[in-house]
């Protein structure tokens, strides 16, 4: 983003606005950049321009995919994107990733790692948005599904880390939530992993090739008893599960054949509209509870106040609830 564009958000905004519903990825990408800015004005023009592309009319399909580091994520995303551009539908990739502000990478910082995918005229990939809280991220990761959606993209896929929360978030802004998973090392039915297992649509075993088919199938087997033990999702869908090979190709179709029948069983059935609808408001609320945090942070002197009071509460000179009531009066 240059300064002038900053300075001026209004005269450039409609220029913005204009390119980006052309379709031009740099304007996407500009866009992006313009909604994750923490800046107070870019933050009045991101609402103007996130306000004036909501798109009514395009159905898309958004997929989130999970798994923990080295599973396949990107090698299958880049299988999985090239076989849909050559299905004629334009994708986009974005990503979550928790660890990015510790590490100043990202998961998908280096494009190398979708290299076909990347050079694709169909397809925008876009690093990993950092930022100090998770829920920041997710906000931004929403506003730029909604952009993507209004550049002429039909699918757009998050990728998260399997690593807990962020896919909790990740779940809540798409249509179909994938999980890859690895065979072997029997942990993997415990702990954790019960919970995303839980939340997945689909569950698909990758690097099921040469010698490790006949772990994979094994695997196969367990999840599927596991998953049929869970009560009926909301979208009262049985949860597949596969086996691919993201590097040879292999069971790629038919991933994108489930994701086809899942789309309509959910069209048929109204969860797909009311998913998005529950999705939409669930953000709203989310964003009112951000709001509400940094206006009360904020606040002339509140930290030294909070300061003060955390000495008070800890030597039992003052009650929790006398302390938070009189930082609200102050
Ligand atoms: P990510 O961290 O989940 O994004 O995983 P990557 O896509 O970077 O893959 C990690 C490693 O696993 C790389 O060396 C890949 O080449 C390899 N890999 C990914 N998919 C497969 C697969 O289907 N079969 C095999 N044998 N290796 C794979």
């Amino acid at each position: 983003m240059d300064s002038t564009f900053r300075r001026t958000p209004n005269i450039h905004l409609q220029d913005l606005i204009n390119g980006l519903l052309q379709g031009n990825r740099i304007f996407l990408s500009r866009a992006i950049t313009l909604v994750e800015s923490k800046r107070a004005d870019d933050k009045v023009a991101s609402a103007e321009l996130v306000d004036k592309i909501l798109n009514t009319e395009r159905k898309t399909l958004r997929i989130g995919i999970t798994g923990v580091p080295g599973v396949g994520k990107s090698t299958f995303i880049e299988s999985f994107g090239k076989m849909l551009t050559e299905k004629g539908k334009k994708v986009a990739v974005l990503s979550i990733d928790p660890s990015s502000n510790r590490s100043k990478g990202s998961i998908l910082g280096d494009k190398t790692r979708m290299d076909e995918l990347s050079k694709d005229p169909n397809a925008f990939i876009r690093p990993s948005a950092s930022g100090s809280s998770l829920g920041g991220v997710a906000s931004s990761t929403r506003e730029s599904i909604l952009l993507c959606e209004a550049a002429g993209f039909d699918v757009i896929i998050i990728e998260t880390v399997g690593v807990g929360q962020s896919e909790t978030i990740v779940k809540d802004m798409v249509d179909y939530f994938l999980l890859l998973m690895l065979a072997g090392g029997g942990d993997e039915l415990q702990g954790i992993k019960r919970g995303i297992m839980e939340m997945a649509d689909h569950i698909l075993i990758n690097k099921a090739d040469n010698d490790n088919l006949k772990a994979a199938k094994h695997a196969k087997d367990d999840y599927w008893n596991a998953v049929h033990l869970f009560p009926p999702n909301d979208a009262d869908w049985v949860v597949p599960v596969g086996l691919c090979s993201a590097l040879e190709k292999n069971g790629i179709e038919e991933v994108w054949s489930e994701i086809e029948n899942y789309q309509s069983h959910t069209a048929k059935n109204g969860w797909f509209e009311e998913n998005r609808k529950r999705q939409a408001i669930k953000w709203f609320h989310e964003r009112i509870h951000a709001r509400l945090e940094e206006i009360f942070y904020s606040k002339p002197m509140i930290k030294e106040e909070i300061k003060k009071r955390e000495e008070l509460i800890s030597s039992q000179k003052l009650s929790v609830r006398k302390a938070v009531e009189e930082l609200f009066n102050s």
